[in-house]
């Protein structure tokens, strides 16, 4: 049975209610999670507000040196127990073993990261009027709350819960209801590693119920929402009826777009893991491939053999895909595949579910259409699946008009060896990131993440999150 987290003390919901906790590769129930209400928002909010108590909380207090010196213990903590987290990764979600460990050990790297940020945050001295001072403090908004989808819960607590503590603020996280295990057990590290009470507490249950009481609780001085783009909407409108701040990170139909001479070689495998990747249920998936028109059919056919290869199982085979999160999920992927036939769209290839995978498993092979009309739900809306859709174009407009035929702009990746284009190209497309010849740079930590349009606002990752974390004070003296 899984517990709240709240003042480094594992405590029951006050509502006495659970939810149960299903594995995706056979929908068997193996754990229970609180289902917690308004009140276990309120308590962990109030131990955050002790733990910060505006600067002089056993939290707040600490110096910006000894919060990452915590970190940076939290870090190692993490990966002493990264495979034991991998593991509850893997069953929480699904997770094929490698990427559950890739996500554990991308968790040790956020918190290393931002252990040593801590103290390389600052604010600034302003050149003003004779006879005065004037200068900037970098203030932690003191308490922040987060709300973390299921798809990476470890790495999104890392960016988002890891940049806000380096701050200095004290956080309250309501994790996913579908995957919150890694979480409550990763809180826990942090209190024996030295973290004050209060300073990170977890509150399970469903969105609407202690989500939203997150939301509107107006000791949260500060949102930071990781999840669909409808949520998002409800969030931001929630936060504005008491001017919170929010930082909204959507979702995506990030476009891979590939000229006639990019280096094919590097493309494939790197184009089917954008989109396999956790089953397809990225945020960043780049489940838009669009193709010049002169290699359509030759990289249709690389790729529709590549696709064919692939194998689909329960997380503990390791294979190239693992199950969708739920059984909702898969009923999605399922509509959207259906939509496409009705529609005429043609199937290239799809790959293949094991014989060993339960049939009471959310298992979906991973499927390659083609040319699909730019204004079809598929070019258009999420699936969160393994599906990607090709389309052909002519030159670098046509390839920028598809690309920015969306209302999403997270992630695009483009393929040319031409360096004039990659940059005209770069400037041209519209999203949060860009990266050429090659996609997602490995996750790099470093590397400052959000959207534009529908992808949302903010930015989390890197040294830049430290500034949505924070807020400015200016302090102008007068001494003549
Ligand atoms: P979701 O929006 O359904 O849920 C996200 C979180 O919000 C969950 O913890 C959920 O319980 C909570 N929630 C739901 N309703 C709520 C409400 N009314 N008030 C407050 N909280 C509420 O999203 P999901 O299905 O968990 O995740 C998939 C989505 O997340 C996709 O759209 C994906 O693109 C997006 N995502 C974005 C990023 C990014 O960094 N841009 C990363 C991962 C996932």
């Amino acid at each position: 049975m899984q517990l709240n987290f709240i003042a480094n003390e594992r405590v029951p919901s006050s509502s006495g209610r659970t939810l149960p906790v299903l594995d995706p590769s056979d929908g068997q129930v193996f754990d229970e999670l609180q289902r917690s209400n308004a009140d276990d928002i309120d308590a962990a909010v109030r131990a955050a507000q002790a733990a910060w108590a505006d600067g002089r909380g056993p939290w707040g207090r600490l110096s910006a040196a000894e919060r990452g010196r915590l970190l940076m213990a939290l870090s190692r903590k993490v990966a002493e127990h990264a495979d034991e987290l991998a593991l509850l990764e893997q069953r929480d979600c699904g997770k094929p073993v490698k990427q559950a460990k890739a996500d554990s050990a991308a968790l040790v790297r956020y918190f290393e990261f931002y252990a040593g940020a801590c103290d390389k945050l600052h604010g600034e001295t302003i050149p003003y009027q004779e006879g005065y001072s004037v200068f900037t403090w970098r203030e932690p908004h003191g308490v922040t709350g987060h709300i973390i989808p299921w798809n990476y819960p470890m790495q999104i607590f890392g960016r988002s819960v890891g940049g806000a503590l380096a701050a200095g603020n004290a956080c309250v996280v309501k994790p996913a209801e579908d995957a919150c295990l890694s979480l409550i057990r990763v809180a826990q590290l942090a209190a024996d590693v030295g973290f004050p009470a209060g300073a990170i507490n977890i509150v399970t249950g469903y969105g609407h119920e202690v989500g939203d009481a997150l939301a509107r609780h107006p000791g949260i001085d500060h949102i930071s929402f990781t999840g669909s783009p409808k949520v998002g909407t409800i969030i931001q409108q929630v936060a504005a009826e008491r001017h919170c701040p929010v930082t909204l990170e959507l979702g995506g139909k990030s476009p891979q777009i590939i000229f006639a001479d990019a280096d094919l070689d590097a493309a494939v495998p790197v184009i089917i893991n954008a989109i396999v990747q956790n089953a397809g249920q990225t945020c960043s998936a780049g489940s838009r491939v669009l193709i010049e028109r002169g290699i359509y059919e030759p990289l249709l056919d690389r790729l529709g053999r590549a696709f064919s290869a692939l194998r689909v199982g329960p997380a503990s085979m390791d294979l190239d895909v693992g199950p969708l999160i739920r059984q909702s999920q898969q009923q999605r992927v399922w509509d959207f595949l259906s939509d496409a036939q009705v529609a005429g769209i043609p199937m290239v290839a799809q790959g293949s579910i094991v014989d060993q995978a339960p049939d009471t498993g959310f298992y979906q092979a991973p499927t390659l259409l083609r040319d699909v009309p730019v204004m079809h739900r598929l070019a258009q809306e999420e699936v969160f699946g393994p599906v990607l859709a090709a389309m052909s174009f002519e030159g670098e407009d046509e390839a920028v008009a598809l690309a920015n035929a969306t209302h999403f702009g997270l992630v695009a990746g483009i393929w040319t060896e031409n360096g004039a284009r990659q940059l005209r190209m770069a400037k041209r497309v519209k999203s949060g990131q860009v990266f050429i010849n090659n996609y997602g740079a490995g996750g790099g930590v470093e590397l400052p993440f959000g959207g534009v349009k529908s992808s949302g606002y903010g930015r989390e990752k890197g040294f830049e999150a430290l500034y949505g974390f924070t807020t400015l004070k200016t302090v102008a003296i007068k001494h003549g």
